[in-house]
């Protein structure tokens, strides 16, 4: 059962894994060209990351909500549009060490517009980016592809807020310190049980159990508690558990 749970829950890694070996036993060449590039990312990631969760820990602690708000939240305009395709521009490191940032920043009240500009221009007009292109390809050929890539991160960043709302996106866990509910992952089996007994309470995603919200009033507790105890795994923990 728990070798079952932890495949489901590592299925990529282990499907990867899976095309490895069938790889190497048609194309070892490419298996082993694979495996090469896999571990330079994953090298580069792990120079990369300690940084940005760094960086993500700095933000979070130092810059004021307001300050998000106010510069790349809905209400900032076409002057926070600006300043996120300057931060775009500016950054440095690849695409995926811009993920952690613009989660913080959307959870400080950046709106989803300038997340997507921060994310677009991080991609594809970086400033060292340019510099390079302009070396191969001439400064005409730099320019107009500039031009017409902002015009379309912007368009792209107003579409994606028509369709993707701020509800759309996970949702972020609450402390363990601050949870009176707590599913542990790991027991969890996602047969949706506590779900369909405390549906206020609880919620699936992707085939896991998740703590939808924390009972408000302690007679609530006492059903909770009784609940719990329907849970197959015993995954549900009433009362801090970390
Ligand atoms: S009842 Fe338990 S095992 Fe089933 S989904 Fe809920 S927490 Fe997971």
């Amino acid at each position: 059962m728990k070798i079952v749970s932890v495949l489901k829950r590592n299925r990529l890694i282990f499907l990867v894994l899976v095309v490895y070996s069938i790889l190497l036993f048609t194309s070892p060449d490419k298996a082993i060209q694979s495996w090469k590039n896999s571990t330079y990312y994953l090298i580069e990631m792990l120079q990369v990351l300690p940084v940005i969760f760094l960086l993500t820990v700095v933000i979070e602690a130092l810059v004021p909500k307001e300050m998000i708000t106010k510069g790349f939240g809905e209400k900032s305009g076409i002057k926070g549009n600006l300043f996120s395709l300057l931060l775009g521009s500016i950054s440095a490191g690849p695409i995926y060490a811009a993920f952690p940032i613009s989660k913080l920043m959307l959870k400080k009240g950046a709106s989803i517009t300038n997340i997507v500009i921060i994310l677009s221009s991080w991609a594809v007009i970086k400033i060292p980016m340019l510099a390079n292109e302009v070396k191969f390809l001439g400064i005409k050929f730099m320019g107009i592809r500039w031009v017409l890539t902002v015009i379309s991160i912007f368009t792209m960043g107003y579409f994606m807020a028509l369709f993707v709302k701020k509800r759309d996106l996970p949702k972020p866990e609450m402390e363990s310190k601050e949870r009176i509910l707590t599913i542990k992952q790991e027991y969890c089996i996602g047969c949706g049980v506590c779900v369909k007994l405390l549906p206020e309470y609880y919620e699936i995603r992707d085939n896991k159990a998740f703590v939808k919200q924390d009972p408000k009033e302690k007679s609530q507790i006492a059903v909770i508690v009784k609940m719990a105890d329907k849970c197959p795994t015993k995954a549900i923990v009433v009362g801090q558990s970390e």
